[in-house]
């Protein structure tokens, strides 16, 4: 079942869309704000994908902080993570992808809490 994603002009908010059908003619509304002037994304995410493709699709981080002090703030931790899943429209709390992200966010947390995280890569 394809998933077409929309951005709303309103409230700039991305929401996927199920189509049961190509030809389905769709005309969604914004779950958030409930305006209905929305305009087709180009979705990255057509298909399902696994946390590993999304990864190397996603390219090597380019933005991670020069300042290697950064990480001392263990509240910085996976901030560029969520971030970046964020700009590729992915919700790491969305029912879709709680569970293959769940690793992730888990990691996340044990290291704000002070435990040193595994490379994330290994876990994938
Ligand atoms: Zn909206």
């Amino acid at each position: 079942m394809p998933i077409y994603e929309f951005r709303c002009n309103a409230c700039q908010q991305v929401s996927s869309f199920f189509v049961r059908t190509v030809n389905d003619p769709l005309s969604p509304t914004c779950p958030v704000c409930g305006d209905s002037s929305l305009e087709r994304c180009i979705s990255r995410f057509a298909v399902h994908k696994t946390t590993k493709s999304v990864w190397e699709e996603s390219g090597e981080p380019t933005m991670f902080p020069k300042d290697r002090d950064y990480y001392k703030d263990p509240r910085n931790i996976g901030r560029y993570t969520e971030k970046r899943l964020k700009d590729l429209g992915i919700d790491m709390d969305s029912e879709e992808y709680r569970d293959t992200f769940a690793g992730v966010k888990d990691t996340i947390a044990a290291a704000r809490e002070g435990e040193l995280p595994k490379t994330l890569k290994d876990q994938l």
